[in-house]
């Protein structure tokens, strides 16, 4: 049996599914290509056998068609991050085992270097094209799809193991709940190595037989271009995009103004999530565009958990009731359930929950009570909507809708060879949700500047795990017990 995604894509074959600045695709086109792709993965063998490819391909039809054609040679997709350092890419390809890479060209020496390095098979893009296409494999959906890397409140960021059946169940959850038809046509200006870009917006509109316009990278000015079109029916970002939008609506003259305006009025809705959506931003957003935002709750383990509703009164600072398939409950300290009105964790059972963290038995156990899955984030309910009061770890920062870990990022910055203490906190910021700062205890008598903190962090981390703004002190704030404060720490940055 063919995955049913692919089966789906057949229905749809000569209707447009992916659009670039380098023109528009069928799905006939991607059903060919991501085909041409699987030949080239396979080689002689019939089957990769959930063997991991890494793969690093800027935005556009060739990520699609590869992501595609790993799974049709039936490999585990691993998508790498386009701004991520080679200490993290590296990380990525070891920590998943990965026996293949592959690489656009423009990333072709930090790619090729590391799969010399790693001894892995390398491909570029541009030599994998075949002529002659094999059987490929049939796939059963209980197998591995993908893997996600997301950052815990221990160690270094975590793989999040997701099963074609996952992924079905996340992405026919969404499509009846904010009812997707082919008649969609969405714009993408999302990372694609997250849930939100690769299932919400990417997979959905594929799952429909929609049209998706993919940006190579956000640019405010140009996704106000795209919206102006009026061609578009679905927009989703996190909140930080939409602070960035609000701010080039506002310096753009009346006349432009009013047809950013008729842009968003002639699409049918548009979504926030991946992060708290200040009420501030809600507000500005609906009397620019006369959309009231639709957020959403989720997260890479179980994908999306709760959603205000497409239809009928939606509540500002609220995210809304389960949507179909998912089942959610809150629970107390102790695993029991709490009382309607008491605050709870948020806990999620469902078709749509992940299979494991890659080689983690210990922290996959560790994540489930009961079979439910433990978020780790705190709500209560109201009038039956859940509203979102916060994590419960101070060690996990959202900054522009990425989930960082504050411990990973001090014990880099724990080997720069001046900084002997730190502690790294996110400071509320009505821009990027929370800003990553840190507080630093220097060692010896050089004077470390922001710039030159930041230009070797960035060398190690992802730019947006790099703090913006850092304090030195004489000692970092602590308790009896000799624990760093954070609540204290952060009011340091206030
Ligand atoms: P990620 O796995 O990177 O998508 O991050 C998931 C986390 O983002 C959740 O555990 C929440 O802490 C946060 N999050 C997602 N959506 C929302 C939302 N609508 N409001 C507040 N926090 C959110």
């Amino acid at each position: 049996m063919n995955l049913p995604l692919i089966i789906r894509a057949e229905e749809h074959n000569e209707k447009r599914a992916i659009t670039t600045t380098d023109g528009s695709f069928t799905y006939r086109d991607l059903l060919h290509t991501s085909s041409q792709i699987a030949t080239s993965l396979l080689q002689n063998t019939e089957d990769l056998q959930e063997q991991r490819v890494a793969f690093l391909i800027p935005p556009g039809f060739e990520y699609v068609a590869t992501q595609w054609g790993i799974w049709r040679a039936g490999g585990i997709a691993v998508p790498l991050c386009v701004s991520h350092p080679r200490p993290e890419l590296e990380y990525v390809i070891t920590n998943s085992g990965a026996s293949i890479i592959i690489a656009h060209p423009n990333f072709e020496d930090i790619l090729r270097s590391l799969a010399e390095a790693h001894n892995l098979r390398f491909i570029l893009t541009s030599e994998m094209l075949p002529h002659n296409i094999s059987n490929l494999p049939e796939i059963d959906i209980t197998r591995g799809a993908l893997i996600l890397y997301t950052s815990g409140t221990t160690g270094k960021p975590k793989g999040v193991v997701t099963t074609h059946q996952n992924i079905q169940a996340q992405v026919t959850s969404l499509i009846t709940a904010w009812e997707w038809t082919s008649n969609d046509c969405i714009l993408h200006i999302l990372p694609l190595h997250h849930i939100h870009g690769i299932i919400n917006v990417l997979t959905c509109t594929l799952w429909a037989g929609a049209e998706c316009h993919i940006l190579s990278k956000f640019d405010a000015e140009t996704v106000w271009n795209r919206i102006c079109d009026g061609d578009l029916s679905l927009f989703m970002a996190v909140p930080t995009i939409y602070v960035k939008l609000i701010t080039a609506w506002e310096t753009a003259s009346k006349e432009r103004q009013k047809r950013m305006s008729e842009g968003c009025a002639k699409m049918r809705l548009m979504i926030s999530g991946s992060a708290a959506l200040p009420v501030q931003v809600l507000e500005k957003w609906q009397s620019i565009s006369g959309h009231f935002l639709l957020e959403r709750y989720g997260m890479t383990e179980i994908g999306m958990a709760l959603s205000n509703p497409l239809h009928g009164e939606r509540l500002c600072g609220y995210v809304g009731k389960p949507l179909p398939q998912v089942e959610v409950r809150l629970v107390d300290e102790n695993g029991e359930l709490v009382p309607t009105g008491t605050p709870g964790e948020i806990q999620v059972k469902g078709p749509g929950v992940f299979l494991e963290y890659w080689q983690n038995p210990e922290a996959t156990a560790k994540a489930f009570q009961d079979g439910w899955f433990r978020t780790g984030d705190t709500a209560v309910v109201e009038n039956g909507n859940y509203r979102i009061l916060g994590r419960m770890s101070v060690d996990i920062i959202k900054t522009g809708g990425y989930k960082v870990s504050a411990l990973e990022i001090e014990e880099v910055l724990r080997s720069h060879p001046d900084i002997q203490e730190c502690a790294v906190v996110g400071v509320a910021d009505l821009e990027w949700g929370e800003r990553v700062c840190a507080a630093l205890v220097l060692q010896g008598s050089q004077p470390l500047t922001l710039q030159a903190f930041r230009s070797w962090a960035k060398e190690q981390l992802a730019v947006y795990k790099v703090p913006t703004q850092i304090l030195i002190v004489e000692e970092l704030p602590r308790n009896a017990m000799g624990k760093v404060t954070k609540p204290t720490v952060v009011e340091l940055f206030c």
